[in-house]
């Protein structure tokens, strides 16, 4: 028999109350597999409606989530974290699938959100309220913490399994229930993540995924039933859903772009400066709002460094994620690549110097690839170090000293993450003084903050006062009540109009 191969779409909708729920809405978009450039699903795009059944479950399921012990909590966390360490492979795969990143790549992020999961199964302790016996005579104070209700998580493309982990396992485990908005571009994960959350018993309801793009935030950020609203994703966004989602009476986090530097002072070792700045500006393709996008050479660095990471280049395998020899993958969509080639003509007329073009080292095969790019002598009026990029183009900025260097990255919009390179203790230890960035790597390029810190950039790249996951992140998920209780004779009992003393 001679049967054509048809390679069947696979729908992806939402997943409501314990179930996959396929959409009426009419709307959808395509999902790609980035290495190959084919559309392989079509993900459903949620309605105003729509999102409101989502919040109408949600708040039926509070109902009795908020009443689960938590030592019941704190047990199902515990099977939570078993599936998920189970099903490592299969969250990597799907995010090989839909993100286009590479598959050792896919397990460390799995890694990154698991390690979320792991701090949650302590929630009886991390939920632990103060108490003051005798504040007063006879009289105790205490504050305990309660969930918020319905909360929110709207999420990027770039982390489609890790960001999601770091709103929803501590949204729940404070006693919340949740509806994530993941990225219409690789949606797959979110919807395994919610198959593996109702085999380790959590009641239906509790975490629920609606797909969709402006008109599913939207509605979140105006629906009276929602409490709060995580948001990770570009700056501008950010801001929007920051000034709407409070405007609407709402607790909003909302985590931006970045423009991250690497600092490299003439006394650092260049062949590890090199190799940390190759890995951080490459790894995942550039799209991770902590990849290092400019390399701050000062004074003497400049020439060994660039020399150094040009030589690294050539070696970098570019190719299709699922291929355990790639170390880079495509971008996301042909769009965004197309956008961060741009800069390799941008850079070069506005002066800079082109090292490495990917475009002519990128596989060609019809997948969104881009090959490993240099500019050097980037200054800061040009469009390549003002825009994010989020893609494998590392800049290289020469200054003469550290005081340049520092005054480069306090003057930048952004605040996310920055790194120095020196083997002076007394330099670093100035410098996370001095710098004016939320999360600083000292020798190293990434710092993404273990899972019982707190993950934050400072300026435009955080909207909102409280960072994401860690201690942080349980202050976000949960207000404070403080109890002021005496339990007096009622002999003593009188009438006093005057304000309540202390003493
Ligand atoms: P994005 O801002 O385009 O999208 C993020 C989310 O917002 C998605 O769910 C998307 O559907 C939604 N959205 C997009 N346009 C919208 C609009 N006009 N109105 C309402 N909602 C809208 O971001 P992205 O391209 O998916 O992700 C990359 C960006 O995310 C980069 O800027 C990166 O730095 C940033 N990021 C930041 C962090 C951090 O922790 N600060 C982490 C990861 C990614």
């Amino acid at each position: 028999m001679n049967a054509a191969v048809t390679t069947e779409l696979q729908t992806i909708g939402h997943w409501i109350g314990g179930k996959s729920v396929r959409g009426d809405s009419g709307r959808s978009g395509p999902v790609f597999n980035p290495a190959t450039g084919e559309q392989t699903g079509e993900v459903t795009f949620a309605s105003a409606e729509e999102i409101d059944r989502a919040v109408t479950t949600a708040s039926d399921a509070y109902t009795t989530w908020r009443h689960y012990s938590l030592s019941k909590r704190g047990e199902l966390f515990f099977r939570v974290y078993q599936l998920f360490d189970e099903h490592r492979d299969d969250l990597a795969r799907a995010l090989t699938a839909e993100h286009g990143k590479v598959l050792s790549d896919a397990h460390g992020e799995v890694q990154r959100g698991i390690e979320v999961i792991e701090y949650v199964c302590g929630i009886p302790e991390l939920l632990k309220g103060a108490y003051s016996e005798q504040a007063s005579s006879g009289i105790d104070v205490y504050s305990i913490r309660q969930p918020l209700g319905i909360v929110a998580g709207i999420t990027p493309f770039n982390f489609p399994a890790m960001v999601p982990m770091w709103m929803w396992a501590p949204a729940i485990a404070c006693g919340n229930t949740f509806i994530l908005k993941p990225s219409e571009k690789d949606p797959s994960a979110s919807i395994l993540a919610a198959e593996l959350l109702k085999e380790a018993g959590l009641p239906d309801g509790v975490f629920n995924v609606v797909q969709g793009d402006k008109i599913a935030v939207d509605a979140i950020l105006q629906h009276p039933g929602i409490a709060a609203v995580s948001f990770v994703g570009s700056t501008p966004i950010a801001r929007y859903v920051y000034e709407t989602g409070t405007k609407a009476g709402k607790r909003v986090q909302a985590l931006g772009g970045a423009k991250n530097h690497m600092i490299v002072l003439p006394d650092a070792d260049i062949g590890m400066a090199a190799d940390a700045a190759v890995s951080a500006g490459y790894g995942s393709a550039g799209e991770r709002c902590m990849a290092v996008s400019v390399v701050v050479a000062v004074g003497d660095a400049a020439d060994p460094l660039v020399d150094a990471i040009k030589s690294r280049l050539p070696a970098v395998k570019v190719g299709d994620g699922l291929d355990p020899t790639s170390e880079m993958g495509p971008l996301v969509t042909r769009e965004h690549r197309d956008k961060v080639a741009s800069y390799l003509e941008s850079g070069p007329a506005q002066g800079a110097t082109l090292v490495a073009d990917g475009r002519e080292t990128a596989p060609e095969n019809g997948g969104f690839f881009l090959g490993v790019s240099l500019l050097d002598d980037v200054t800061p009026e040009m469009d390549a170090y003002r825009d994010e990029i989020f893609g494998p183009v590392l800049s290289i900025v020469r200054v003469s000293t550290y005081d340049e260097a520092l005054r480069l990255v306090n003057q930048n919009q952004y605040g996310n993450g920055v790194a120095l390179f020196t083997r002076d203790g007394g330099v670093a230890r100035q410098f996370q003084f001095d710098v004016n960035v939320g999360m600083v790597g000292i020798n190293v390029p990434i710092p993404v903050p273990v899972a019982y810190y707190s993950f934050g950039g400072w300026k435009n790249s955080l909207f909102g006062d409280r960072h994401i996951y860690g201690p942080e992140g349980i202050d976000f998920y949960t207000r404070t009540k403080a109890v002021t209780s005496r339990w007096p004779d009622p002999a003593t009992s009188r009438v006093d109009l005057g304000f309540p003393q202390t003493r």
